[in-house]
């Protein structure tokens, strides 16, 4: 069986239709959702994901505050910024790009944005919310998964879910959101790493896979049952000559062979990638509407 293809280009596109429909509303009734993008140093993959964000801002009629700070800049001068932005009225949410410098301090400055504009939902306190159940700002990767799920028309609730990855970001937080006692929840979901024995085994019993591992053909097609829906969150650059960049970008997944066992399947690029902005589009217009009082906090 040759699986189908969830687009997540299409997906995230009629997302963002539905969110600049939602902007316009809000104009109407004298609300600008904002977001604060702040870039330390010039590294290039940093540059080019920053850019893509404020481009997207713009597409969308949200306001951007771009900083682009040199490599060198202090702590000090980066907490003050933010502290800027956290009292900004026009400011309905930050972003950091990561990772920062390694002479700055990443937990100091997540600690340091103010929750209620926490649009990474990377702060502790938006981290703890999620895990026991309240309302929070739900990290974008993670969340951009959950939607692309749910808009594939894919049933969560009960599904047996593995997660290969537990970092903060991606497998960690995705593994609290699937648990959730509700409809976009109640799965069954352990979560692997490097330390997991017999990887295969995990995966073969999965209704739904979910590689976020970092490395290209960590899922190949003996470790995943007929019929399961596999999504891709990898991102890894390999060397093609043919490509004038000399590099080729491919997920954690051997697509190619594992399309031929899979119900459903992300390609690489075109999948995960482009709902992660998207989300953070959503949590953006989400937090002017918390702070206009027009949805509740
Ligand atoms: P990370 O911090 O490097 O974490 C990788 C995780 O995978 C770790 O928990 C690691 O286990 C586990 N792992 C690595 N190789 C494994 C293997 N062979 N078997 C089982 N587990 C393995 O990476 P990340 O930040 O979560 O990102 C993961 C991937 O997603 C990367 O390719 C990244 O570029 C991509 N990504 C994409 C988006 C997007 O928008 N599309 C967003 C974020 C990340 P240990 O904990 O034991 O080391």
């Amino acid at each position: 069986m040759a699986g189908k293809i969830i687009d997540g280009k299409q997906i995230a596109g009629q997302m963002r239709a539905e969110l600049k429909a939602e902007v316009a509303k809000l104009k109407r009734q004298g609300v600008v959702p904002g977001l604060g993008v702040i870039l330390v140093g010039d590294d290039p993959a940093s540059k080019s994901y920053v850019t893509a964000k404020e481009r997207a801002c713009e597409e969308m009629g949200i306001y951007s505050d771009d900083n682009r700070l040199p490599a060198d800049t202090s702590q000090e001068h980066l907490i003050g910024l933010i502290g800027r932005l956290n009292t900004d009225p026009k400011i309905n949410s930050i972003l950091v790009q990561l990772p920062l410098p390694k002479h700055l301090s990443e937990s100091e400055v997540l600690l340091a944005i103010n929750p209620d504009k926490d649009v990474d939902g990377f702060h502790p306190m938006n981290v703890g919310k999620m895990v026991t159940g309240e309302k929070a700002f739900l990290p974008c990767t993670p969340n951009g998964v959950v939607q692309l799920l749910l808009r594939s028309g894919i049933k969560i609730e009960g599904s047996y879910v593995v997660i290969v990855g537990r970092s903060n970001i991606v497998g960690k937080p995705l593994a609290n959101m699937l648990i959730q006692k509700s409809p976009s929840g109640n799965a069954t979901v352990p979560v692997c790493h490097t330390r997991t024995k017999d990887l295969a085994r995990h995966t073969k019993q999965a209704d739904i896979i979910i590689a976020a591992a970092g490395h290209p053909n960590t899922i190949t097609a003996d470790m995943v049952k007929d019929g399961a829906v596999v999504i891709d969150v990898g991102v890894n650059r390999v060397e093609d000559s043919t490509k004038k960049a000399g590099y080729r970008l491919v997920g954690d997944v051997d697509f190619e062979r594992v399309k031929e066992k899979a119900s459903l399947i992300t390609p690489v690029p075109g999948g995960v990638g482009p709902m992660t902005i998207t989300m953070l589009l959503y949590n953006t217009v989400e937090s002017a509407k918390r702070a206009a009082g027009i949805v509740a906090g």
